[in-house]
């Protein structure tokens, strides 16, 4: 038993956000690896096309990476010992909240609030 165990959930946590940061940083790799590949085959104009699958490919890396940095900041959050708190207000995130999202990082009624509601 360390220290931090005694932090409820804590070790739990860091093994699914772990987790989740590794499958993000191989599918961060692989969809950039696939764009890269594409783009050194098509021509230039391909790219600014919204239809072109490279363009899809682009939007998909994008993502990829916004997602794995969601979990970093998760994980720092958790190193930091403010996992599972309201960044706006410090209220205790729901569990089932960070159940379905464990990079959430408002509680319910934050997240509600207008100015929160900019969430793609
Ligand atoms: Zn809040």
């Amino acid at each position: 038993m360390t220290a931090t165990a005694a932090i409820a959930g804590y070790p739990r946590w860091r093994e699914v956000l772990e987790a989740r940061w590794r499958d993000r940083l191989s599918e961060v790799t692989e969809l950039s690896l696939a764009f890269h590949d594409a783009a050194a085959a098509a021509p230039d104009r391909m790219l600014a096309q919204p239809e072109s699958g490279l363009r899809r490919l682009m939007d998909e890396a994008i993502s990829a990476r916004k997602a794995l940095a969601d979990t970093d900041e998760a994980l720092a959050r958790l190193a930091a010992g403010r996992f599972g708190r309201c960044e706006q207000c410090a209220a205790a995130i729901p569990p089932g909240s960070l159940h379905r999202q464990p990079e959430e990082r408002y509680c319910p009624r934050c997240a509600d609030d207008g100015a929160l509601a900019v969430t793609p």
